[in-house]
């Protein structure tokens, strides 16, 4: 029986990041090392590409014998590398899979520990995954969503939804976040499930433009100079042309800059920064507010906030659900608020379902709320209609009940 494993590095792209491709490649000699070290002689060590590496495992009782090697690899790779007087921790993924030598082709037996991979993938750093039966169908739904997506794309069979942010001021909205949805008429998928499918098959690059234009073209129908803000992918930004997408969709929409606000994520940087940097900082400077979204859930460096100038950050709704029950979220509010009065930003609490909520966060100093209190995302005809009407929050009302926003809106008016 032959084990496989592939093994997917963390942190790689990090290391080369912040301390150079020369570090980062002196970390793959390492850890090369350490698999050499760990297999038998009439074993198998190869790099497959970037960060991926596959062993071979002849000649030992399975799956025992690939299951032990898994652990033993993951303790090795997750000892810190010592670099040019640094002290670097790398630590890994592996998928592995078990088959009889001389009943399968090469390709076959690959996939599956890429499979085994997926899902070790999913279940965090530092895990390892064995093929097991069940992935192959996961895997096949996987690769049906990326073709209808495809087609999707093709056929422009998705749309847009648009979500209100609220001024805490007065209780107006002042934003619509565009949101992506599909399919037209069936269950909808959620756009977690589908932009991560979209990122992998290389189709973000040209969905998300999509997303851009139409996303300009409903607020170029808006007779009130209202933001729209689209999230960006961190694809949008190593592939593509991200900055001449973005001047495409304003300039033949007639749109301006500021009306357009972008919401990238924390996992940005785990990309090359100088160049991501020099995108953000182009973007920027055409006059468009560059929005830090989901802060604090990601991979979070304050330095980001100090190298580039954001106009907002968004607290996530994973705080705003517990500030209320978990002190420690609560602080994080208060912290997140502190440090962005500092900054001069913009601080939006994201995921405000309740009264009790909204007021909280008032208080500790948001300047604006998103959430179902205030408004679910709305079609764009719904949401064209509401900002046309000349009483926004009366005509709030005909779309939807919104009785918690009125009275919050009156309490802030008392
Ligand atoms: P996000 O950018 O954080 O968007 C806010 C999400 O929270 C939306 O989910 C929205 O429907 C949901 N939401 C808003 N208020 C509430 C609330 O009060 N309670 C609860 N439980 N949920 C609330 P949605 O539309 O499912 O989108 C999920 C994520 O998918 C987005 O999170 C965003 O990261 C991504 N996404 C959506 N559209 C796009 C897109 O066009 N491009 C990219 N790159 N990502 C997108
Ligand atoms: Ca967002
Ligand atoms: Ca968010």
């Amino acid at each position: 029986m032959l084990g496989t494993l592939v093994l997917d590095l963390d942190r790689l792209k990090e290391i080369n990041d912040s301390f150079g491709h020369d570090v980062g490649d002196e970390v793959l000699k390492t850890v090369a090392a350490r698999l050499k070290s760990a297999v038998c002689a009439e074993d198998m060590v190869g790099r497959l590409e970037g960060d991926e590496f596959v062993v071979l495992q002849v000649g030992m009782n399975q799956p025992d014998g690939a299951t032990y090697l898994a652990t033993r690899l993951l303790k090795l790779i997750a000892e810190p590398c010592e670099i040019n007087g640094l002290q670097l921790v790398c630590g890994a993924r592996i998928g592995v899979t078990i088959s009889p030598t001389d009943t399968e082709e090469w390709d076959g037996r690959l996939s599956r520990p890429d499979i085994a991979l997926y899902r070790a993938k999913d279940a965090g750093r530092g895990n390892a995954s064995s093929f097991e039966a069940g992935m192959d169908a996961m895997f096949s739904e996987r690769r049906r969503l990326e073709a209808d997506l495809r087609r999707a794309m093709d056929t422009e069979a998705f749309h847009l939804a648009y979500q209100p942010l609220i001024n805490f001021g007065d209780g107006e909205p002042v934003e619509f976040e565009a949101l992506l949805r599909w399919p037209d008429g069936w269950e909808p998928q959620s756009p977690a499930t589908l932009i991560p499918i979209a990122e992998e098959a290389g189709l973000i690059v040209p969905i998300g433009a999509w997303v851009l234009k139409t996303a300009c073209h409903t607020a170029a129908g808006w007779t009130r100079p209202l933001k729209i803000a689209v999230n960006l992918s961190p694809i949008q930004f190593s592939n593509g042309d991200i900055v001449g997408i973005v001047d495409e969709a304003l300039q033949s929409l007639g749109l301006h800059p500021e009306r357009l606000e972008l919401e990238v994520t924390e996992s940005l940087w785990l990309r090359n920064t100088e160049a991501v940097l020099a995108k953000l900082t182009q973007l920027r400077s055409r006059g468009i507010p560059i929005a830090l979204d989901d802060f604090g859930t990601d991979y979070s460096s304050l330095s980001y906030l100090w190298k580039f100038p954001f106009d907002k950050v968004k607290v996530d709704r994973s705080f705003v659900t517990q500030m209320e029950v978990d002190p420690k979220a609560a602080a994080i509010v208060d912290t997140v608020v502190a440090l962005g009065r500092t900054l001069d930003l913009t601080i939006t609490a994201e995921g405000v379902e309740t009264l009790e909520q909204a007021k909280a966060l008032k208080q500790a100093g948001c300047n604006q709320g998103q959430g179902y209190l205030f408004g679910r995302p709305l079609s764009a005809a719904a949401a064209t209609k509401l900002i046309n009407s000349s009483n926004l929050i009366a005509a709030e009302s005909t779309v939807r009940a919104t009785t918690a926003n009125e009275t919050f809106t009156a309490s802030l008016k008392q």
